[in-house]
């Protein structure tokens, strides 16, 4: 997706399109007004995936930390944000987080909200989220199933296939072959703006 697609205006309406681990850290963000440093990392770097620009992203969680001055939002976050976007210290252009590198590095600590909930949510936890999302129960059961057997990617794929059939207007777009690698895979896959 092109840098300044989405708008800060925007991303909340966008939610429904996010895979459960971003649905969980936006969640969160609008419930607390804040996230810890490996939730804004991973949020963050996904939603510049998703194409918001640098200037929209400093808006958009600047508002989102609303309980807090604008002092304090300078000092301890923007910084962090522009890093993101390259634009401070070594001046990388990070990429959004990859499932793989979710899953497998960083687990979240009480209270984190980073993570990927089909590895790190207990089963319990994890149907729940499911059902939040209007998701079927045998979907669930199945979903849940795998993520119990490990088989993490693959539950969050049939997750979007289930999101995906109860889309009309985008019907008949193809189920991805392979199982999503990211979460900016998962987004482009939902709102059609990819064929896998
Ligand atoms: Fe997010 Fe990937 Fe886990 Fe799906 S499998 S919830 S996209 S980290």
């Amino acid at each position: 997706t092109a840098a300044g697609a989405v708008s800060a205006d925007s991303v909340d309406s966008l939610g429904a399109n996010f895979p459960l681990c971003m649905q969980h850290l936006h969640a969160q963000l609008l419930k607390d007004h804040h996230l810890r440093h490996g939730g804004r990392m991973q949020l963050g770097l996904f939603l510049k995936g998703i194409g918001l620009s640098l200037q929209e992203a400093l808006v958009y969680w600047r508002r989102a930390f609303n309980s807090m001055t604008d002092d304090q939002f300078q000092k301890g976050y923007a910084y962090n944000i522009r890093h993101n976007y390259g634009m401070e210290g070594r001046r990388a252009d990070y990429a959004p987080y990859s499932c793989h590198r979710i899953i497998m590095t960083n687990p979240p600590g009480p209270g984190d909200h980073h993570g990927c909930p089909f590895r790190h949510f207990a089963p319990e936890r994890l149907r729940a989220a499911l059902h939040q999302d209007s998701l079927a129960d045998p979907d669930v059961r199945e979903i849940a199933d795998l993520a119990a057997a490990g088989h993490y990617q693959v539950a969050c794929t049939r997750h979007l296939e289930a999101k995906l059939r109860r889309r009309p207007s985008i019907q008949g777009q193809e189920a991805p072959s392979a199982p999503v690698t990211s979460p900016n895979q998962f987004f482009d896959l939902c709102t059609g703006s990819v064929v896998s």
